[in-house]
């Protein structure tokens, strides 16, 4: 083993090799030497693991990889195929084209950010946007932070710190990656108060579970998933007489946030931020990039006095929202104002996209396939905690259909598509491969259908 040891090139002898030539001429001095030792330490693992000493060659293969590894950024755009509009894990809804312009416009130089150009005072970042988050929703104050998650928070951190917040026991949900109602209620201070059933919760539920301690009544938009059969919910015009009734105010954390009406566009109805406002709750939390198709942020609308209490607590500036994001926001809005959301805004243009239009699109992305694909019929979901069980009819291009199990094909096609240069994700589903056009914008129609001709060339 002591023999494999001495064979261990020096660093000196690395660097004058010549793919560390090449590296060198790119890259400081210190950081290719820290890459060679480095290198270097993990060939010496290899050995007291017992194997050979690698060659000069192999080492220097190594070390330029691992530069390769630091410098190329490893978050990069994919191709959503997977038929799931909002996906959580691929990033959540793609920005207009005017957010993006709003972003870098923003970025690249100085702001007015808080900076009033009028007196020439200090202003408030937050007064760029509350008066497009009034007009959309009818709100008479809003404020926008970090995510929903911090909006949720800092709301119940503000109101209800030491006092008791009553919930339906059906609402007390896990939203996904850990975030879990009670376990952020228990992080700002409030004691929640499960009432109801797991499929049945009443107002009477509510009434009699308020003491002299209780803050509001809260409800949770179940957003991931449906109780279906016997069930009782309580509606947000109900909670908020029965808050009333005790002088008590409602807060709703709707998650998904929509503005428009779903049901127009063949959906399940999902609750809109426009009702909750009418309704009377005092706030209401949503996402910045679920249903409203903007940028990651927690929005937050309601009463005056509610909402102003949230801009004094330490915590808002600890979840508050940056610039860049603001921007976007701004101009996600202003597409709602002008009503040509389902024009620009990239997620509503999906889920307005008819079906025929999706299949012409599936027709040519089939053709690129070399007879390995066909178009059927198939469902699109809304998802990223919208719209449970709410589908909508789409045509897919499928690959690989009627197998016992997934064939070598599919999983190879899949991996493939997932490797390429811009990577094309879709769905394996009852062993098939499945692409669905509805999902992809279709500026992208020409990424896909090269990597399918390639690709399926190939296998
Ligand atoms: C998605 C969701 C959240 C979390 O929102 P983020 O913006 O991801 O922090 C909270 N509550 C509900 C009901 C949700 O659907």
């Amino acid at each position: 083993m002591t023999t494999e040891f001495r064979k261990l090139p020096s660093v000196d002898q690395l660097l004058s090799h010549s793919l560390i030539n090449q590296l060198s001429a790119s890259y400081p001095h210190a950081f290719v030497t820290n890459l060679i030792r480095k290198q270097l330490d993990d060939a010496r693992q290899t050995i007291t693991a017992g194997n050979r000493c690698p060659s000069l060659n192999e080492i220097a293969e190594a070390v330029v990889s691992r530069a390769r590894k630091y410098t190329a950024t490893s978050l990069r755009p994919v191709i959503n195929a997977t038929g799931v509009v909002l996906h959580t894990n691929l990033g959540r809804a793609p920005l207009s084209q005017d957010a993006i312009d709003a972003m870098r416009r923003v970025s690249s130089g100085f702001s007015n950010l808080e900076f009033d150009l009028e007196s020439g005072a200090r202003g408030s970042r937050q007064a760029h946007l509350e008066g497009l988050l009034c007009e959309v929703t009818g709100a008479e104050a809003g404020l926008v932070v970090n995510n929903n998650a911090a909006a949720v928070l800092l709301g119940l951190s503000a109101h209800a710190k030491r006092k008791e917040i009553i919930v339906s026991r059906g609402q007390a949900v896990e939203i996904g990656d850990s975030f879990r109602i009670p376990d952020v209620m228990r992080q700002s201070g409030a004691k929640l108060v499960e009432v109801g059933t797991t499929n049945c919760t009443y107002a009477t539920d509510y009434e009699q579970a308020i003491t002299p301690s209780t803050a509001a009544l809260l409800r949770v938009h179940s957003s991931n998933f449906k109780v279906i059969g016997f069930t009782n919910e309580v509606s947000i015009e109900e909670l908020v007489t029965t808050a009333d009734k005790h002088e008590l105010s409602v807060f709703d954390d709707l998650g998904s946030g929509c503005f428009l009406e779903t049901t127009a566009f063949g959906l399940t109805s999902e609750p809109m931020v426009q009702r909750s406002i009418a309704a009377g709750a005092a706030l209401i939390f949503f996402s910045g990039d679920k249903l409203v198709g903007g940028p990651q942020a927690g929005i937050i609308v309601g009463k005056k006095q509610y909402v102003d209490k949230l801009r004094r607590h330490p915590l808002a500036r600890a979840v508050r929202i940056d610039k860049i994001r603001l921007a976007g926001l701004i101009a996600t809005l202003i597409h709602y104002v002008r009503g040509e959301a389902t024009a620009k805004i990239p997620i509503w243009r999906m889920i307005a996209t008819p079906v025929a239009e999706i299949e012409r699109r599936a027709c040519v992305w089939a053709e690129a396939t070399n007879g390995l694909g066909m178009v059927i019929d198939g469902e699109s979901m809304v998802g990223g905690g919208s719209l449970p069980g709410g589908t909508l009819p789409t045509k897919l291009v499928v690959i690989g259909q009627g197998g016992k199990k997934a064939s070598p094909l599919v999983i190879n096609l899949s991996r493939a598509l997932r490797e390429w240069q811009i990577p094309v994700i879709g769905r394996i589903q009852d062993n098939a491969f499945l692409l669905d056009p509805r999902s992809v914008l279709p500026e992208e129609d020409a990424t896909v259908c090269k990597a399918l001709e390639e690709l399926c060339r190939r296998s």
